[in-house]
């Protein structure tokens, strides 16, 4: 089975995603905690990526859909995957398509997490401040919502037509939650 999480920066995919790989056995990768250890790393990938990061910007799909690739491809990944954070772009949408396509797999659930705006912006201060995360300061939080409507809101129309999308309410306690996700994949 292949989830897709999507939903802007603060709805809780990351947290959701953990406790759902773990139901189901399956691994959950963040493009996101790749980066970030990328750019930990100092290593080329770190380097052309964190100029983005550090400004609420999306990393380029060209740098991007190596890491994809890399991630579908992996052993790991054969079973199926939760993708949390990425596909972020049509284009990484497409990607993540053909690449399923070459093992005989495919986007089997879209969950969109919503969650209200002053909500997000709440969480996402709360986060800067307990783990440091550069990329969490106030008009960074702005860029990178506005990055998400712009760029990623827009897979919505690309997955809707398959009828595998399925709205989850981000608000209310992670168990809350975490039982309307198990609704929605079933
Ligand atoms: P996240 O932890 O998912 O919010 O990602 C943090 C930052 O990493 C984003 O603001 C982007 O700069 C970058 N990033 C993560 N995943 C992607 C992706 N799939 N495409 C482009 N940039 C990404």
């Amino acid at each position: 089975m292949n989830v897709i999480l999507l939903g802007p920066p603060g709805a809780g995919k990351g947290t959701q995603g953990a406790i759902l790989g773990r139901r189901v056995g399956l691994p959950k990768i963040a493009t996101g905690d790749l980066l970030r250890t990328a750019v930990q790393q100092h290593g080329p990938l770190g380097r052309k990526a964190q100029p983005y990061m550090d400004r609420g910007l999306l990393v380029p799909d060209e740098i991007v859909l190596g890491l994809i690739e890399e991630v579908l491809a992996s052993p790991d990944a054969a079973g199926g995957v939760i993708m949390d954070g990425f596909p972020r772009t049509v284009g990484q949408a497409e990607a993540v398509d053909r690449l399923l396509k070459a093992r005989q797999a495919e986007v089997d659930r879209v969950l969109q997490f919503v969650v209200p705006e002053d909500e997000l912006v709440h969480r996402l201060m709360g986060r800067a401040a307990e783990e440091g995360r550069s990329d969490d300061i106030r008009d960074t939080i702005q860029q990178r919502l506005m990055v998400y409507r712009a760029q990623t809101e827009p897979l919505i129309a690309y997955y809707r037509d398959r009828g595998i999308v399925v709205d989850v309410e981000g608000t209310g306690t992670v168990d809350a939650i975490a039982e309307r996700v198990k609704q929605a994949v079933g």
